[in-house]
């Protein structure tokens, strides 16, 4: 459903509409997939999905912020919900896309923050992850992580399969906590792979390296089955402890398959975004799968205002019918 997919990347670039939703509640089914607007409300969601057995990792929704203010208040929120998961002794860690903290504003306005937040999670022991975003700020990306690499152990990043460096890099860091993905960014056929199958075998191949080249974690981020089961059959093979590795999944998609694979006894972490620009995300969700349109489907048919719109509607036409009926008489 290419067109589908085209006009979802088109409504989550839309700025009046991220603008206008971000004072809205979560709406239109968004609730199924962002832990919460605020701090409190997220706290709940990591609680409820503890008390499942799953770990989370928290992601404060927004990115490309261009403007220094925006950078701060971004990270203040950060440091809120750092301080508030310490606070409640829930087994959380942060996921961090360093464009929200100013990396496309200024490299060391955006080291001064970064610094701000490992040193609190460090406080809390927590484990702080940097996101890989797109292909244009990998290098940047890249030099933060290695100066952040030389000064904490609570640090790791994401390999992203379909580029063809990502090899070279699951070698580099071997020995640390890495997240391994398909890739989510639209990237030029020069630096990434483009079609589906080579990208699950090179994220397949990715996987079996990490695993066995070195002494670090490696956290399995899909939703694909096939994938989790081939990586489940070599880690038999292989005799990896279940400490390890772990699987990770976005918070809402496949619950039925995270909370198997916690039955089968396999650790299993949850990405859960929270905060109030949570449109283009839930845009780009459904950009990636539209079936997940039936988050949308659900949730306006069962909101009241759609509901008394419904029986609005029902009533005038049956008034119709009878006006004729008695019309004709
Ligand atoms: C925890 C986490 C963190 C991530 N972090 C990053 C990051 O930092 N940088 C980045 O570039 N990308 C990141 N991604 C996104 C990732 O790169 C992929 O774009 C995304 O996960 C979609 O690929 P997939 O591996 O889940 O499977 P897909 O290739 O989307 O799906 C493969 C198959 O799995 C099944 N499937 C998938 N989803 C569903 C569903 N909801 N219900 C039923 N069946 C389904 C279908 O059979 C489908 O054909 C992250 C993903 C996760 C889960």
């Amino acid at each position: 459903m290419p067109l589908l997919r085209d006009v979802f990347i088109k409504l989550s670039e839309n700025q009046v509409l991220n603008d206008a939703t971000k004072k809205m509640g979560l709406r239109f089914g968004a609730n199924k997939v962002v832990g919460g607007i605020t701090v409190d409300d997220t706290i709940e969601r990591i609680k409820d999905l503890n008390s499942q057995g799953m770990s989370v990792s928290f992601d404060n929704l927004g990115e490309f912020v261009t403007r220094r203010s925006d950078a701060i208040h971004e990270k203040d929120i950060i440091l809120n919900m750092i301080n508030a998961i310490g606070e409640n002794g829930v087994d959380a860690s942060a996921s961090i896309k360093l464009s929200q903290i100013g990396l496309n504003i200024d490299y060391d306005f955006c080291i001064e923050n970064i610094t701000e937040i490992m040193d609190a999670a460090k406080k809390h022991n927590m484990f702080v992850n940097i996101d890989m975003e797109n292909y244009a700020s990998y290098e940047d990306t890249v030099r933060v992580i290695d100066h952040l690499m030389e000064r904490y152990d609570n640090i790791g990043t994401v390999l992203q399969s379909y580029l063809f460096d990502a090899k070279n890099d699951v070698y580099k860091y071997k020995d640390r906590r890495i997240r391994l993905v398909k890739g989510a960014y639209k990237e030029a056929p020069a630096v990434a792979l483009q079609e589906k199958e080579d990208i699950d075998k090179a994220f397949e191949l990715l996987i079996r390296l990490h695993l066995t080249k070195g002494d670090g974690f490696t956290s399995i981020a899909t939703h694909d089955h096939n994938i989790i089961e081939k990586s489940i059959d070599f880690i038999k093979e292989n005799d990896i402890p279940n400490d390890r590795f772990e699987f990770q999944m976005l918070f809402g998609f496949r619950k039925e398959l995270q909370k198997e694979l916690v039955e089968r006894g396999y650790n299993v972490c949850i990405y859960i975004p929270f905060g109030n620009d949570w449109y283009a995300y839930f845009m780009r969700r459904l950009a990636e799968r539209p079936q997940n349109l039936n988050l949308i489907v659900k949730s306006v048919t069962k909101d009241p205002m759609f509901q008394t719109g419904v029986k609005a509607v029902g009533a005038l036409a049956l008034g119709a019918v009878a006006l004729k009926f008695f019309n004709r008489k």
